[in-house]
């Protein structure tokens, strides 16, 4: 069986430990690879590989720094196949499913690859006696750790930004799906990226993320994942004086005013609950639809359903305990007084749940306020504009929300309310374009990923004043 050792410094290493952990294929349990299972040692030599490599990359010319950015993502898509089929393999997800995520990943160092120039800095003006300007720096090394819904993607995401901007990265995937992040770090190597520039440490939240957030050559942390360890992490960052992005989870509200064109949000709202099996940060999963309309919307949304194939359209929950608990919120929405219409309970092969919709939701249920990742959707209802907007911001979570209406002017007003970092109108895509900015209000995080705004997370600015003559100002 291959197995995955570190990638430090250029090349692949056993781990100090000579443990191992096993990946399997999810539902089947059947295993796959084993990866290397880190401890604070590795990390230790991974940053202290990245803290070596940063200045020499830095000091690169941008463009030269963009060059090795396009030949990753024109690797990336040479080699999309086998990462794809290793993608699944790991997570399960169909085989339709990971090649996207695969190009998405390419399209990141792309997409930053055109923007090496971009975290220049700008003049200031002091008036004659100074010449004074800011200048855009990176922040050393930067500790990235993903979760494991999107991994090669998610990875992506925030290394591409980060290596554009002059930092070095200890990247640290899911322990359940690591192998693709290695596989990246080993195409970066092949395409020019001078070693210790990306290192990969694989291994448990616990150990190696959580000596990548201590460690003190590590000066910024780009955190994927959950809440609760997005809080430890943060603590850690706080003690620390270090910045951090954090994406968190999501509880996203999908609103349809009785205006709208019902027929295409009926799909969009079952594609925003459905893709990954719910295993999605993003995923559409509080349906609130006018009142007026919601019977003949909710059939509507069972007249989609009758596409969807589980375990084909998408796939099994990631792990037996993933698979637990989303059953486990089925008693509750039952306990809770939800009305179920369609689901509710597993296929019957492997860790595939059906596709669920519950209607007679109310804003105060569990099913509505908590983060289920799994294929799972709660219809609320409400009678007016206000009334939606409020049950929409009722929430723990702000990361996206969607508005369908054929009102322009209730659309740019109702966005303006939302309590989101990323609102749709008439459209809610399942999340791989790399342009937007995106990142969370309330609980679903702080700092952005994507986008030209993510740069400005990778940098810090120094300001430097010159002066040209004696100056007239009073300090
Ligand atoms: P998780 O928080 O358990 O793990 C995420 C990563 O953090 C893993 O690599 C894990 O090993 C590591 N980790 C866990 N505890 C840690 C700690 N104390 N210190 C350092 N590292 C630690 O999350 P998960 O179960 O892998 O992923 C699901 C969660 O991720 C969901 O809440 C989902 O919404 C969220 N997510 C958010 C986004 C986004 O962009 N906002 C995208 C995908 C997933």
């Amino acid at each position: 069986m291959r197995r995955y050792g570190h990638w430090i410094a250029g090349v692949e290493v056993e781990p100090a430990s000579g443990r191992w952990l096993t990946s399997s294929l999810p539902a089947s349990e059947e295993a796959v690879h084993e990866i290397a299972l880190g401890d604070t040692t590795d990390v230790d030599r991974a940053a202290e590989a990245a803290a070596g490599a940063v200045d020499g990359w830095w000091n690169r010319l941008p463009v030269e720094r963009g060059r090795v950015l396009t030949a990753i993502a024109a690797r990336l898509r040479v080699e999309a196949s086998a990462l794809a089929e290793l993608e699944s393999a790991e997570t399960g997800k169909p085989t339709w499913q990971s090649p996207l995520e695969v190009e998405g990943a390419a399209a990141y160092f792309e997409f930053y690859a055109g923007l090496v120039n971009l975290p220049g800095g700008e003049v200031v003006n002091l008036g004659p006696g100074f010449h004074a300007y800011t200048r855009r720096e990176p922040l050393g090394v930067v500790g990235v750790i993903t979760p494991w819904n999107a991994p090669l993607n998610q990875a992506a995401r925030s290394i591409a930004p980060a290596l554009a901007a002059g930092n070095a990265v200890v990247a640290k995937p899911s322990e359940f799906t690591s192998a693709t992040t290695l596989e990246l770090a080993r195409i970066a190597t092949e395409c020019g990226l001078p070693d210790g520039v990306l290192n990969v440490v694989t291994g448990t939240g616990d150990t190696v993320g959580g000596a990548i957030v201590r460690h003190p050559k590590v000066r910024k942390v780009a955190f994927t994942g959950s809440a609760r360890a997005g809080r430890e992490i943060g603590r850690v960052a706080a003690d620390r004086i270090i910045p951090l992005t954090l994406e968190l989870g999501g509880k996203s509200p999908n609103i349809v005013f009785a205006d709208a064109d019902l027929a295409a949000a009926a799909r969009a709202a079952v594609e925003a609950f459905l893709p990954n099996a719910g295993q999605s940060c993003m995923a559409g999963t509080r349906l609130l639809v006018d009142a007026t309309i919601h019977d003949e919307f909710v059939k509507a949304l069972g007249a989609v359903l009758t596409q969807v194939v589980p375990g084909e359209t998408y796939g099994p929950q990631i792990t037996r305990a993933q698979y637990d608990k989303v059953n486990e919120y089925f008693k509750i929405a039952e306990q809770d007084g939800a009305t179920l219409v369609s689901g509710g309970r597993p296929t019957g092969t492997g860790w595939i749940i059906e596709p669920t919709i519950y209607t007679d939701v109310t804003a105060d249920m569990r099913i509505a306020r908590e983060e289920i990742f799994g294929p799972v959707l709660a219809v609320l209802r409400f009678t007016d504009e206000d009334e939606a907007v409020a049950i929409a911001n009722d929430s723990d979570y702000g990361l996206v929300a969607a508005v369908w209406t054929a009102d322009v002017t209730r659309a740019h007003r109702v966005a303006s309310r939302l309590e989101a970092g990323q609102v749709y109108v008439n459209a809610y895509p399942p999340g791989m374009m790399v342009e937007g900015p995106f990142g969370g209000y309330k609980n679903s995080g702080y700092g952005r990923e994507k986008g030209i705004e993510a740069l400005h997370h990778y940098t810090q600015t120094k300001f430097v004043a010159v002066r040209l003559q004696e100056d007239q100002r009073i300090w």
